[in-house]
């Protein structure tokens, strides 16, 4: 199905965007579909990466989730598209060479001088055609089902900075219109994963994302429920709780809601026993995470429980949501719910 020139004009499409995307929009007629005033994204051809060790998988089917990862990489300074293509072959070379995927691992990177590079091969042809998914490298068991964007810099502590934010938002504002992907499912990596990935800060922005997107696309914006990320020194409520989950699964822990060397201890043994997989964000760095409680973790913890069995579980559900009381059931779900809030 095509649309007119004249069509895409009169609903205020930048169609002088399309050559950005490798597309070729012919005198009159051009894909439908495509994007509106679309960022330019530097394509693989035209920043020089080197070709896949093997084919790109074309996927015929389109992304659920847009998934916002950073780099672990220093904040350089360095806002030009040399440093841009620098960082582009450096993650390429990293992720063929190092980890020995096929290709660069992410679909986009987006530099802290707001320059958007394709990363796997192909991904912008698809982003393009709006019904295929390129399956890429960057969230451990779910690649099939995200487009990950990797933005440069670590984002722990520090915030973005507003030329990597701004690209950020038309990044997701193309894809999400592209693949009619709701601003619900903008995600980070640490949704998936049990990796600090993309850096507290970064990741405490995603509401604020969804909203700009939601904005710009004229969607409803829901906040999903996400599970929350504990690392040591974490304190408090949930920590507690977590605690009371590991006793449950058999590990004396004392419940004093300080996420210290005793629970550390615990959920690494806990990992190893649960048959957990080690998934932390091998984009980028080789840090290791195996000290966090992520959403496997948590999925792993949890389970079913009546609040009056007088377990360890059914002590941490009471912990989570004191207004249950102390009779009825728990089942998966509401812990997602109980977690989340
Ligand atoms: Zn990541």
């Amino acid at each position: 199905m095509t649309v007119t020139r004249r069509a895409l004009l009169h609903t205020g499409l930048a169609v002088t965007a399309l050559p950005a995307l490798g597309i070729n929009a012919s005198a009159d007629v051009v894909p439908t579909g495509l994007p509106l005033a679309a960022p330019t994204i530097v394509t693989c051809d035209e920043w020089g990466a080197r070709q896949p060790s093997e084919p790109i998988q074309m996927l015929d089917h389109r992304p659920t989730y847009i998934v916002v990862h950073h780099t672990a990489t220093p904040n350089a300074d360095d806002i030009s598209r040399d440093h841009a293509v620098r960082l582009a072959h450096s993650i390429q070379d990293f992720h063929m060479d190092s980890r020995g995927w096929i290709d660069s691992g992410q679909q986009l990177t987006n530099t802290r001088g707001g320059y958007l590079m394709e990363g796997r091969r192909r991904s912008v042809e698809a982003v393009a055609n709006g019904h295929e998914h390129v399956q890429g490298a960057n969230v451990a068991d779910h690649n099939s089902e995200v487009i990950g964007i990797e933005n440069e810099g670590t984002y722990s502590t520090e915030d973005a900075p507003g030329a990597l934010w701004d690209s950020l938002v038309k990044a997701v504002v193309l894809i999400a219109r592209q693949y009619g992907i709701a601003p619900a499912e903008i995600r980070g990596h640490r949704d998936f994963n049990a990796t600090e990935c993309p850096g507290k800060v970064l990741y405490g922005r995603l509401p604020e994302l969804r909203d700009a997107v939601g904005a710009e696309l004229a969607k409803p914006v829901d906040q999903p429920a996400v599970l929350p990320l504990l690392s040591p020194n974490d304190s408090g409520t949930i920590v507690r709780a977590a605690q009371h989950l590991l006793r449950d699964r058999g590990y004396p822990l004392a419940t004093d809601g300080m996420y210290g060397s005793a629970t550390v201890d615990a959920v690494r043994a806990f990992t190893i026993r649960a048959g957990l997989p080690y998934q932390p964000c091998y984009g980028t760095r080789s840090a290791d995470e195996r000290h966090l409680i992520g959403a496997p973790t948590w999925s792993a913890l949890v389970r079913p429980v009546d609040l009056a069995d007088g377990s360890e579980a059914a002590a941490a559900a009471r912990l989570l949501d004191p207004a249950r009381g102390s009779a009825g059931r728990v089942e998966i779900r509401d812990w997602l719910t109980m977690l989340s809030r």
